[in-house]
């Protein structure tokens, strides 16, 4: 593992030493935000926010997600994680 990855916001801005990012994780039931922890950032399933304005736009992506999988909920099967 590089001792220095680089983490990238959704909307572009890249992660700095003094920057306080937080991390999000959207699933299709629940939306958890989380305080800056740099192992967890290389996960695969974590979000890396730059701040506030990103979390709140995620925020709406997830809500419009759910709003989409909630009128497709018949042929909604729940996906397997790993592998
Ligand atoms: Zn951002």
């Amino acid at each position: 593992m590089a001792a220095t990855a680089t983490f990238t916001c959704v909307c572009g801005v890249q992660k700095k030493v003094s920057n306080h990012w937080i991390l999000a994780k959207c699933t299709t039931a629940r939306l958890e935000l989380m305080p800056w922890d740099h192992y967890l950032a290389l996960e695969d399933d974590i979000i890396v926010l730059c701040g506030e304005r990103c979390a709140t736009a995620l925020l709406s992506r997830c809500l419009g997600d759910w709003k989409q999988a909630d009128s497709v909920s018949v042929a909604n099967e729940p996906m397997l994680v790993g592998a």
